[in-house]
């Protein structure tokens, strides 16, 4: 891929922004290029321009109006993944995150793109995200599409292949949409058994709702089995982690703060969140709401109540009894567990405390499977490089499944397995933890 970059004429003065977004954190890298051998993208493609040294340099030259936003510089900064790895490993501590998302929603705002796309878009982030009543409408419909054959013919009759690269990379991934009854809302109090220990809410979320809402049940069970009260907000839905990452930045703002309306009132210790883009996500409200002046005090706090769910449940030792789960398994470290909420040991910590559970360590078990989001939709080359490269480390263990924390890792390792046909299960660590307390196997 080409990296020619444009000068332009006009420089601006003042602090780095980009869509009003502060990039200011571009001024601590010191170009030392240790985060380079823990980038995906560099270590498939080996150009400094898709490595971390180089987009900051990209985002640093934009928001001082030194380049423009060629075509060359926008797939170099698409191609992120925004896994942030590179924060893991920075020593100069670059908020990298905050940099590509900064710059990605520069990029919506100027290069919008086709009439097809922005379609695409407001589907999904302005419609689907936003509205859980039409996302629960929409995955009605695809349950029917799926269980009534017509999934089967387009799939065999190859109409698939005429469909637009996104939309076809959609319908590959599409998982299958469970029973009405999976998809029912949670109670809205889910009470402690044995002694009480906190009071915690539970975010139940957008997709997690209507694809896993087995996992939030099984979240639920778990917790209440370790003394906490389970309350599940109304009105909460998407917490805007989706929108973020794609760039739609207003529509993330909003989804923020209907998000810690909702929660505030529920008026719980702890925001557990079982989803790991969202966790980390919603742990950032405090920077993405700090210039509201109605919001600012309140994100902060709220940031500081989101809990993970294997980081709550760490913090003590799991509530017995627990029966055995005879399996080996693997972990998968979601990319916004260890690298944006810095949490490498706790999973590992839980499962350890499953008896009769054995887990052998997995190559490169915190690079991006490919996911990230969305990516596997917009950047389905890279994604597939990056999944193929995460298969091959999981057969390599030789387990009966691989464990991780975040339904956008299960889908895609489950369809990279899927592909090579390999019996493989892909599984929640809360669907294990459940087990051990009984609940059968799924
Ligand atoms: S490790 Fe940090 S300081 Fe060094 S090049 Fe990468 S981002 Fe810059
Ligand atoms: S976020 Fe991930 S893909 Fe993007 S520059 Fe950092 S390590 Fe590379």
């Amino acid at each position: 891929m080409a990296h020619t970059v444009q000068e332009s004429p006009a420089k601006i003065p003042g602090p780095l922004t980009l869509h009003g977004l502060s990039v200011e954190g571009v001024n601590q890298c010191v170009h030392c290029g240790l985060c380079l051998a823990s980038c995906p993208t560099f270590s498939e493609l080996g150009t400094e321009m898709d490595s971390p040294r180089g987009r900051i340099f990209l985002i640093k030259s934009l928001a001082e109006g030194r380049i423009a936003l060629t075509d060359s510089v926008a797939d170099h900064l698409s191609l992120c993944l925004d896994c942030r790895a590179c924060e893991t490993v920075c020593p100069a501590g670059v908020p990298y995150g905050g940099l590509i998302e900064a710059a990605k929603a520069e990029m919506e705002h100027r290069r919008p793109g086709s009439p097809a796309r922005r379609l695409f878009r407001w589907l999904n982030f302005g419609l689907l995200l936003g509205h859980p009543r039409l996302l629960g409408l929409a995955a009605a419909g695809l349950r029917l599409y799926q269980t009534c054959g017509l999934q089967f013919l387009v799939r065999s009759s190859g109409i698939v292949r005429v469909l637009p690269r996104t939309l076809r990379a959609w319908e590959s991934l599409l998982p299958p949409l469970p029973s009405r009854a999976e998809r029912a809302p949670l109670p809205r109090l889910v009470t402690a058994e044995g002694p009480r220990r906190a009071r915690v809410a539970l975010l139940t979320g957008c997709v997690q709702a209507v694809v896993f809402g087995a996992h939030n049940r099984a979240t639920a069970r778990v917790l209440a089995k370790n003394g906490c009260d389970v309350v599940v907000p109304e009105g909460q839905g998407c917490c805007g982690a989706l929108n973020a990452h794609g760039g739609d930045h207003a529509r993330a703002l909003a989804l923020a703060r209907r998000t810690i309306d909702a929660f505030e009132a529920a008026r719980a210790e702890a925001v557990i969140v079982n989803t790991s883009g969202c966790g980390a996500h919603m742990k950032a409200y405090g920077r993405l709401l700090g210039a509201d002046p109605a919001y600012a005090e309140r994100a902060r706090r709220f940031a500081a109540s989101v809990v993970d769910l294997a980081e709550f449940l760490a913090r003590a030792p799991l509530r017995g009894p627990l029966s055995p789960v005879p399996l080996t398994v693997t972990y998968h470290d979601p990319c916004h567990v260890v690298h944006g909420q810095k949490l490498r040991g706790e999973p590992r910590r839980l499962l350890a405390q499953i008896p009769g559970l054995r887990i052998v360590e997995l190559t490169e078990s915190d690079w991006c499977c490919g996911s990230a989001g969305i990516y596997n939709l917009t950047q389905p080359e890279m994604a597939t490089r990056l999944l193929q490269r995460k298969v091959s480390h999981v057969l390599a263990t030789g387990a009966d499944a691989v464990v991780t924390a975040n339904p956008g890792c299960i889908l895609q390792i489950q369809a990279g397995l899927a592909a090579q046909r390999s019996a493989m299960r892909v599984l929640h660590l809360v669907e294990l933890l459940d087990r051990a307390y009984g609940a059968p196997p799924r």
